[in-house]
């Protein structure tokens, strides 16, 4: 069996300009790959009304557990204007050691490390004791409706057995080694509207300002102290992101105010704990200014923590040999698809440096890029021994 070239294999998925939600034969693409080295495979795309529609895919190596997968995103964000950038962003060129392109290392190269590594893997041990699987989405830039959340319910429904997750997507702030991720804390945004009464600013009796009752609202949910952090994770942290009156005149009292904040929030805390907790003080401010509000919620995702493992341990030990570094626990940052997996598998992520992603000349140095595969392919073999 040919041992694929990690270097190589990045280059080609790049090549595709799979910008969410679009594919662009990607997809088809990896399938082809990974069926050349024995994967069972599944296209799977997934519609809903007012989204357009997503190709997934699951693959598996053999029938046994256990059962380690490893899960990513093949779509990318767009490059922004081409003009800036040094190279085409679809046309991946090497400068001074580096690949430069859309996904490099968001999250295409790490794809490339990881199937790379089990190719290699293979040749070495066709008959190892479990099995292989990949989860592959392309709706992770984007709205996450048709990406891997339903993967997740359709593996469940098929009850289809995961032990261990390795999510690839990256970690490392500034050097590759520094940073494996446990968990992730929740996401909730909030819109506010506040509803008065319009009136004559002279006459401030014969109206209701919502600009008083909303700042009111706004000053006393910024100063909760939700909590103070564990030993995982960060405080819970409530920033306000917009205030909006829209009042076309200096001499008018509105009629209406809003405002959206946004909370990360720790294990803890569930969405739900949170929103009850704020919907007291929206209505205990608001009754007493006799105003009257009205709260949507958007949850993004709940807080979640993989308590670190063998596996992990284990994970962490090989990146600390091959990297020099030791690889901090961390559950800092934006939320990841991990949130979904979470529901039917233990996991971690560990994936390449992500200085350069979503911006131009986008990047992956090739000896990160050679020792992620390396790294894969050790956890393979360890997780497999
Ligand atoms: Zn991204």
């Amino acid at each position: 069996m040919a041992i694929l070239n990690e270097t190589q294999l990045a280059k080609e998925l790049i090549k595709f300009p799979s910008i969410t939600p679009i594919d662009a034969g990607v997809m088809k693409f990896l399938e082809k790959k990974l069926k050349k080295l024995g994967f069972n495979t599944k296209i799977i795309e997934f519609k809903e009304k007012n989204f357009k529609p997503v190709k997934n895919l699951y693959a598996r190596l053999g029938n046994k557990e256990p059962n380690f997968c490893y899960a990513g995103h093949l779509d990318v964000v767009p490059p922004g204007n081409i003009n800036d950038w040094t190279v085409n962003p679809f046309k991946p060129s090497i400068k001074k050691g580096h690949l430069i392109g859309r996904g490099a290392n968001d999250m295409k190269s790490s794809i490339a490390a990881f199937v790379s590594a089990v190719s290699n893997f293979l040749s070495k041990n066709k008959k190892f004791n479990g099995s292989i699987s990949l989860l592959i989405t392309g709706d992770e830039e984007g709205e996450a409706i048709n990406g891997t959340k339903k993967v997740v319910k359709y593996l469940k429904k098929k009850k289809e057995k995961i032990n261990f997750c390795l999510v690839g997507v990256p970690t490392n702030p500034n050097k590759l080694g520094e940073m494996i991720k446990i968990g992730r804390r929740g996401s909730l945004t909030g819109k506010l509207t506040i509803f008065g009464l319009q009136g004559h600013v002279a006459y401030p009796h014969r109206a209701n300002n919502p600009s008083t009752t909303i700042v009111k609202i706004l000053k006393e949910i910024k100063d909760i102290k939700f909590d103070k952090g564990t030993k995982d994770f960060q405080p819970t942290n409530l920033e306000i992101t917009k205030i909006n009156i829209n009042n076309p005149a200096d001499n008018i009292i509105p009629a209406a105010a809003t405002a959206t904040f946004n909370i990360r929030f720790n294990n803890r805390h569930s969405s739900n704990s949170i929103k009850k907790r704020l919907n007291k003080i929206f209505n205990k401010i608001s009754k007493k200014n006799r105003s009257k509000f009205k709260i949507e919620y958007r949850v993004s995702g709940e807080a979640f923590l993989t308590k670190p493992d063998k596996t992990t341990f284990m994970i962490q030990s090989i990146i600390k040999k091959i990297t020099k570094i030791k690889p901090k626990l961390s559950t800092t940052g934006g939320t990841s698809d991990l949130r979904f997996i979470k529901t039917i598998s233990p996991g971690l992520e560990f994936g390449l440096v992500g200085k350069t992603m979503h911006k131009v000349d986008e990047a992956v140095s090739l000896k990160d890029l050679k020792n992620l595969t390396k790294i894969y392919h050790t956890i393979l073999q360890k997780y497999f021994k």
